[in-house]
């Protein structure tokens, strides 16, 4: 294991000396008091602001609109508030707009998209600087775990079929995987064979991370749970889950079945990773280094401890600068604080996509999480996808391989009704299988509203 660690390193050293020096850079950071670290997060704040209005013509454009400079953010931060926020619409409609146009960082940028809720996808530019941090952030926050450089890594994650690499990429690509000591598994694909695959080398390599989306974690712990010979040589160190909204019943299944804890964390393809949970699982420390967070309601600040929309700017991409950006999640910024001694404050666990939320007849919006309580309620549910088609009809799409009492059906219905309005007709669908977002990701709450 020492030989492997050694090797790792040394590979970074050559290959990556800029991932091993952010590495060294995030370890100190983490251990600031909250006050250093608010006034180093506004200073990086500046430096992009200026940066913003130097090379990027669509900040350019809307500081001269708003009469903002960015040095009377320096004098005074509120000003930053004047900025409105970026909507996925603006940045659809501003695309190469929004990208720098410094020539030595435009020689070298990629596009990414996300799959987009709605099903259109959403273009970002980034550059390699932006890439390499997000690496060494990911490194950073399995630290948390005891996990180090070189030990074994396990990424059930989604790989859209036709962007992976084949031939000799492909080939490198192993070989590289095969030094740092990574496993992938593709989630978009799961099947009994790839995930007995996947078991039998969590069981070979012991003292690994598995990261996971939250429901891909959860189908592997079922799937493991009716077969404890696999499960049994398996000795994780932790996992971390991302991507979607973590239930208490799914963290407790995938505990006990992997027999490790769950470090849940909030990340998005966009922005990289926005929070993540310690060993002491208080909550998730917000990841001051590259992302500064704000919590809005109807376009204003809420207080510490109240939900609101989630507002963030990342602190790194220069290449495309994303400056209070409307990623569409709901959450709160804890009062609580974290024993661990980090001064990275906490996030309380996001509340759902803003996409998610459940609309009524009379007006009012409802989180559709008033459903997810009451499935695991019903017996043996493998999987679920609650879906609003309309104002007056909800369906329920169930995966099971047992019948479900009648009674409880009658309740979800009940329960739905109350929620929701009377005049909503309540379906259920028994179903062998799930649509997934473009990239693997499962959706437990869908509005077609
Ligand atoms: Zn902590």
């Amino acid at each position: 294991m020492f030989i492997r660690q050694t090797l790792t390193k040394s590979l970074y050293t050559v290959t990556k000396p800029q991932l091993l020096a952010n590495l060294q850079e995030l370890e100190r950071f983490q251990w600031l008091s909250l006050a250093e670290l608010q006034a180093l997060q506004q200073q990086y704040l500046q430096c992009l602001l200026e940066y913003a209005y130097t090379y990027v013509p669509y900040y350019r454009d809307l500081f001269n609109q708003i009469g903002l400079k960015p040095a009377d953010v320096a004098t005074d931060p509120t000003a930053f508030q004047k900025i409105p926020p970026l909507t996925k619409r603006l940045i659809r409609q501003n695309g190469d707009r929004l990208v720098t146009t410094e020539p030595s960082r435009r020689a070298n940028l990629f596009r990414v998209k996300t799959g987009g809720t709605t099903g259109e996808p959403l273009w970002f530019t980034q550059d390699q600087i932006y890439r390499n941090y997000n690496f060494s952030h990911d490194y950073h926050i399995m630290t948390w775990s005891g996990w180090q450089l070189g030990q074994p890594q396990f990424w059930l994650w989604g790989h859209v079929p036709d962007t992976a690499p084949t031939g000799l990429k492909a080939m490198a690509g192993q070989a590289k995987d095969w030094l740092i000591n990574r496993f992938d598994t593709n989630a978009f694909i799961m099947s009994p064979d790839s995930l007995t695959q996947f078991a039998q080398r969590l069981g070979q390599h012991p003292q690994g991370v598995l990261w996971s989306y939250v429901s891909t974690a959860y189908r592997f712990a079922q799937f493991l749970q009716e077969r404890p010979a696999l499960a049994a040589p398996i000795k994780l160190r932790a996992i971390y889950t991302a991507a979607e909204p973590l239930f208490d019943q799914q963290r407790a299944l995938i505990e006990q079945v992997l027999g490790c804890r769950v470090f849940n964390c909030y990340s998005s393809i966009d922005t990289g990773d926005i929070a993540c949970e310690c060993d002491r699982h208080n909550g998730l420390h917000i990841t001051m280094r590259n992302c500064y967070v704000e919590v809005l309601r109807d376009g204003q600040a809420v207080a510490d401890g109240e939900a609101g929309e989630f507002v963030l700017t990342n602190l790194i991409n220069y290449a495309m600068p994303m400056i209070r950006y409307q990623i569409e999640d709901w959450g709160r910024k804890s009062t609580r604080t974290c024993n661990c001694g980090r001064g990275l404050p906490l996030v309380e666990v996001v509340e759902g996509r803003k996409i998610d939320l459940f609309k009524t007849r009379d007006g009012r919006t409802v989180y559709g999480a008033f459903a997810k309580d009451l499935l695991p309620t019903i017996g043996s549910v493998k999987q679920f996808q609650v879906v609003q088609k309309n104002l007056d009809l909800v369906i329920f799409r169930i995966m099971t391989e047992s019948i479900i009492n009648p009674e409880k059906l009658q309740h979800i219905e009940q329960a739905t009704k109350n929620a929701l309005g009377h005049n909503v007709t309540v379906q259920f669908e028994f179903v062998d299988s799930l649509p997934t977002t473009p990239t693997g990701k499962h959706r437990y709450l869908v509005s077609e509203i």
